[in-house]
């Protein structure tokens, strides 16, 4: 595919904005991405630190993590450090790992190509898996490399060597003015890969950007683009949309957007008023990330779903199954009809039913049988999603309380958090450092 016509014109020498202009510090960087740089230039490669950490420390935020651009090639790249390990298969990338610090080190690439997930954080063989067709990778210039980025605040390139940031698109100015636009034909853009629609609303909400008029135009009528797009990865734009701390602002955007109903087609009667449960449950998240406490896709899912569950758990139980399994009927139901467009991981979706599924079990103050339940491994999200239910049935009232009373007689018993960590049951995965918060914590 050839460069947008709009690129083309452009000027291919970048915007050099000296340390006294965007007042970054090195320190500021993680010393290991600035170790990379370092020795990629002492070898003679260009290198440089390039997209989400940039535009983070400009906006007074801190990076997730830090990524690097340079025009060695990933084998170049793995001799250059012992370190270093190849992924992906069709645009392969190098992890390099410091400890529990991984830097994602990638060769600029050139033109747009179709499905840029392959890009970033190893969802490349994802795709490949799913037998999408791709092209052949094509590496390309630092200029190149910038603008194939998705927006102008995501193709900033800091270079340690003499503290300046090279801008090829004009995002610097973007940043001051707080405007989020997409680097070239919006269209095109959206069209090569739909999940820049998603993505334009996160950074839109996470960040607290204005949208550009021509990057916003065209969301509304090509968001049924995103059908196209392989459940599993929209399961991870959602964790992405709502585990980064601005959950109800992003659900808000993503409902003007049209978006909401690509994602959970038809869950709300009216997206623009969800149900009180939904509302405050995503409030809740966003503060639990603002202070920094662990929050599970499991319990977002049962927020979403609730109410659909519990509808076809009454037409169930109306044809005449005992409420208990009606419930768990209308569960699976409900989450094997998502997974059809959001895949949601089988950890998280057992999660969700084992919350819904105690709910009817709160209903009965035993107190020996409350003792035991304590001891539950789902007893805490449970619990919590309790108290989240009273927000719109006020009856529960005295049942949570009853609930809340009795941990506080049980002296074994933790206090209760408003929702839950799971003790860790896996190995841990390899992962890039700093994910957190956008990424589950196990
Ligand atoms: P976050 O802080 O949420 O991780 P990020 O900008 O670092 O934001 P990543 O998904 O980690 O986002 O991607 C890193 C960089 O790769 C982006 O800044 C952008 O330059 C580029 N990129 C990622 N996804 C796309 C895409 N779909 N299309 C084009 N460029 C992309
Ligand atoms: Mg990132």
């Amino acid at each position: 595919m050839p460069l947008n016509p709009s690129l083309q014109n452009q000027p291919v020498e970048p915007v050099v904005i000296p340390l006294a202009q965007h007042g970054l510090q090195p320190r500021q960087f993680s010393p290991n991405a600035l170790k990379i740089v370092e020795r990629l230039q002492s070898l003679g490669f260009e290198a440089c630190i390039v997209g989400g950490s940039v535009r983070d420390l400009l906006l007074g935020k801190q990076p997730k993590d830090f990524d690097v651009a340079t025009n060695a090639t990933p084998e170049e790249i793995r001799n250059a450090f012992k370190n270093a390990r190849l992924i992906g298969r069709r645009f392969r990338l190098a992890h390099v790992r410091f400890g529990r610090e991984i830097i994602e080190v990638a060769t600029y690439r050139g033109e747009s190509v179709e499905g840029e997930a392959e890009t970033d954080s190893g969802l490349a063989v994802r795709e490949m898996a799913q037998g999408r067709l791709v092209r052949d990778n094509i590496y390309g210039t630092e200029a190149e490399d910038a603008k194939r980025r998705d927006f102008t605040i995501n193709a900033l390139m800091y270079d340690p060597a003499n503290e300046t940031i090279r801008d090829y698109v004009g995002g610097y100015e973007d940043l001051k003015n707080h405007r989020l636009e997409l680097i070239g034909d919006p269209v095109t853009r959206y069209t090569e890969d739909p999940v820049r629609l998603l993505r334009a609303i996160r950074f839109m909400a996470k960040l607290d950007l204005s949208l550009a008029e021509e990057t916003a135009a065209p969301i509304r009528r090509m968001a049924d683009r995103l059908q196209d797009i392989p459940p599993a990865r929209l399961f991870d734009e959602i964790l992405k949309l709502f585990l980064g701390g601005h959950a109800w602002e992003t659900y808000r955007a993503l409902v003007e957007f049209d978006l909401w109903d690509q994602l959970f087609p038809s869950l709300f009667s009216d997206p623009n008023t969800p149900p009180p449960l939904v509302e405050q449950g995503l409030k809740n998240t966003d503060s639990r990330v603002g202070e920094g406490q662990p929050v599970t896709p499991g319990f977002l899912f049962a927020v979403f779903l609730w109410a659909r569950v519990q509808v076809r758990s009454e037409i169930l139980t109306g044809k005449g199954y005992p409420p208990v399994n009606a419930l768990g009927q209308a569960a699976d139901e409900v989450l094997s009809a998502q997974a059809r467009t959001v895949a949601i991981h089988r950890r998280y979706s057992s999660m969700a039913r084992e919350i819904w599924c105690m709910q009817p079990r709160f209903m009965k103050k035993n107190r020996r049988r409350a003792e035991r339940m304590l001891g539950e491994r789902r007893f805490r999200a449970a619990y919590d999603f309790l108290l989240l239910r009273v927000c719109e049935e006020p009856d529960l009232a005295p049942v949570a309380d009853w609930w809340t009373q009795i941990q506080e007689e049980v002296p074994a018993h933790p206090a209760p958090r408003s929702q839950p960590t799971e003790k860790r049951r896996r190995p841990r995965r390899r992962r890039r450092s700093n994910q957190a918060p956008n990424q589950p914590r196990r």
